[in-house]
């Protein structure tokens, strides 16, 4: 199978290890199923919380069910424990089943003498060859798909045998380096397979780049529709002078498209040239929205040569294991803030971990973060006094909330004081002439689900319009004023302060923006509410899978299966 891009090959590899059929590939390393369970595994080892018990429940080896799992989260956001430690008082947890007791008490044997100070390999190569019989499993199995794993979790293995030195915990070390790698997409060298892999017979994936210069008895090239190849990519950030490109015609834009063009034909040449015996084209002509989509124009260039086909497909794709729903159990309505609601907006899959489980908090707080949190409680110090704060006192308090934080002593003392000042600065000037109303929860009723809406505050400003406000100390996102989270402010207005209007406040930004939402585009974000609260008391959280936003998400290690059985919750 050749494609374009990798991103597109790891979709189409998953797929089609889930229907079953063996696959040559191992696409990004550190977001195949078994090395994410090797991850989480050693998250378990520094993570206070133990979120990566989510997936190890899900290991044959430690099988252990979702109400156990929800127990000892709610056990360890109780009590104070080093990380991991918990696991030698499971016994003493007292809503634990006793088959979760069982399991966890083979996971507290197979980790045991170590800690959070241990070597990620170390511990690995323990739990997979000498205290488990996983590694024993994969290497005697007959199952392709089983071998690729094994080749998979070998290579993982041997990255974590060559880690820079540093300071700090070697695992944390290793898993802030995984990200970053991700991140940068650096991980390349780690998806290609070893030597002694390559006889294996499966259908191998590759890029058209990757297959120079091989050849195949049968290619299957899908994607071949007109905004896929050729594809137009964009113009260059900083493009040659005109006149610079020697024999160039037109604009130096102009030779740089003609350049692609070129290339993009080239890449369809070599594609279609690794084929010995047949070659097969796949291109859908409709989009999930139902409007048509055209085929790639490459594709008349093979005339008469072409057989062309209508295909219907026979076999539903398996779902993938985070799009499947958790049997949530709800003791009565569900409450959210607007905020987490918006959350789920943005990825489903995000929001349980952090609203329904409360364990997908970011744990790691760095000096800028201590800088938003000493402005925040500055703020929140101005609305409840309500009185005149001078300039005297806006720089005292600011000291004290920066010292609070543990920035008194900063290298960057100087520069987190002056950005702090000048967002304070900036929320007084808001304020300024205006009269502060305590400001009241609202509760927003839809299908019988509540959304409270807490407004920062409330001001009645001199020419007698009252504005309710949500201030942000951070700058404001892309889509901020039009999401789920804006118009459940916008409701909360109309129906508590008819009159009034909505502001948003970025104290980053140095501006307030009023929310005007048009009743039409109101009314599709009232709809969006009422559809994910449907969602999440159906046990709908599906994963909104992103290489731009998954390696800095606190869940990156976890996200995936949950375990079996019924999750209890109350939320009101
Ligand atoms: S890792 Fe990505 S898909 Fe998973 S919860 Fe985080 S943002 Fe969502």
């Amino acid at each position: 199978v050749l494609c374009t891009g990798n991103e597109k090959l790891s979709t189409i590899g998953q797929d089609l290890e889930r229907l079953g059929v063996p696959v040559l590939f191992l696409g990004s390393l550190f977001e195949r199923a078994e090395v994410k369970d090797l991850l989480a595994l050693l998250s378990v080892l520094v993570d206070r919380r133990a979120m990566g018990l989510l997936r190890i429940a899900c290991w044959p080896d430690f099988t252990t069910s979702f109400s156990d799992v929800a127990a000892i989260f709610e056990h360890l956001r109780a009590a104070e424990h080093s990380p991991g430690s918990w696991l030698k008082h499971v016994d003493a947890i007292p809503t634990v089943s006793d088959a979760g007791r069982q399991a966890l008490s083979k996971l507290a044997i197979a980790l045991s003498g170590f800690d959070q100070t241990a070597s990620p390999w170390t511990v690995l190569a323990t739990l997979l060859l000498d205290r488990t019989r996983i590694a024993a499993r994969f290497g005697a199995s007959e199952d392709l798909a089983d071998r690729t794993r094994g080749i998979a979790i070998w290579q993982f293995l041997n990255f974590m045998r060559v880690q820079p030195i540093g300071s700090g915990l070697p695992i944390t070390r290793m898993l802030d380096r995984v990200r970053r790698l991700v991140r940068l997409g650096d991980d390349r060298d780690l998806r290609q397979l070893p030597a002694a892999a390559q006889h294996l017979d499966a259908v191998r994936l590759m890029t058209i780049h990757g297959a120079k210069g091989l050849e195949f008895g049968g290619v299957h090239m899908p994607g071949l529709n007109s905004d896929t190849i050729p594809r137009t990519p964009p113009a260059p950030p900083c493009p040659a002078p005109d006149g610079m490109i020697a024999g160039a015609e037109g604009s130096a834009l102009e030779a740089y498209r003609a350049g692609q063009a070129e290339e993009q034909e080239c890449l369809f040449y070599v594609a279609q040239s690794r084929a010995r015996d047949r070659l097969i084209l796949y291109a859908p002509t409709e989009k999930s929205n139902g409007h048509s989509r055209p085929l790639s124009p490459f594709l008349d260039r093979l005339g008469s040569a072409l057989t062309r086909r209508s295909v219907v497909p026979t076999r539903q794709l398996p779902i993938a294991a985070e799009a499947r729903g958790v049997e949530l159990v709800i003791d009565g309505r569900l409450r959210f803030g607007a905020p987490q609601i918006a959350l789920y907006e943005s990825c489903p899959r995000r929001f349980f971990y952090t609203h329904v489980l409360h364990v997908g908090g970011r744990r790691t707080t760095t000096a800028f973060m201590h800088l938003h949190e000493a402005v925040r409680s500055v703020v929140k110090t101005v609305i409840a006094s309500d009185l005149p704060v001078t300039e005297q006192e806006l720089t005292d308090r600011t000291d004290t909330a920066l010292a609070g934080e543990g920035l008194g002593e900063h290298g960057y003392r100087a520069e987190f004081r002056d950005l702090a000042l000048a967002m304070l600065r900036f929320f007084l000037s808001g304020r300024a002439g205006a009269i502060a109303e305590a400001p009241v929860a609202v509760s927003i009723i839809l299908g019988g689900e509540e959304i409270l809406v807490e407004p920062d505050e409330v001001l009645m400003r001199p020419n007698g319009v009252r504005a309710v406000r949500r201030v942000r100390t951070g700058h404001m996102r892309s889509a901020e004023s039009k999401d789920v989270g804006a118009a459940a402010l916008v409701l909360a207005v109309k129906q508590a302060y008819p009159g009034a209007v909505a502001e948003l406040v970025h104290l980053s930004d140095g501006e307030a923006s009023e929310l005007s939402l048009s009743d039409r585009e109101l009314k599709g974000r009232t709809d969006k509410l009422s559809k994910f609260l449907g969602d999440i008391r159906t046990g709908r959280f599906p994963a909104e899978i992103s290489s731009r936003t998954c390696p800095n998400c606190p869940a990156f290690f976890i996200c995936g299966p949950t375990p079996d059985g019924p999750l209890q919750k109350k939320f009101a």
